[in-house]
């Protein structure tokens, strides 16, 4: 087991979008319905937050898979366990006490 230690992340007040904010906005991100600038934001922090890109990546897979099948909204189940996925992603991310 090797533990690497994350000394500072780039996710910060000053970068633009945090996880947090992500989160909020990632319903409607994967909505597609979300500002243009918004959306250029997201962009910006899933370039610097490798966790939040990965996870964003399979959701936007998922929902694609769904959405050829089903054109509907996603299942609050599904969201909700997006979210948890999410957070746990954050966490770790942050783990370097
Ligand atoms: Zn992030």
């Amino acid at each position: 087991m090797t533990r690497k230690r994350v000394k500072e992340t780039t996710i910060g007040s000053k970068q633009g979008a945090s996880c947090n904010e992500l989160l909020a906005l990632l319903n409607e991100y994967v909505d597609g319905d979300v500002d243009p600038a918004v959306c250029k934001e997201f962009e910006n922090h899933l370039a610097k937050c490798n966790p939040c890109r990965v996870v964003v990546d399979n959701v936007r897979q998922t929902i694609t898979l769904y959405r050829q099948n089903e054109p509907c909204k996603l299942p609050e189940t599904f969201r909700k366990k997006l979210h948890s996925c999410l957070r746990k992603h954050w966490k770790k991310s942050k783990a370097g006490k």
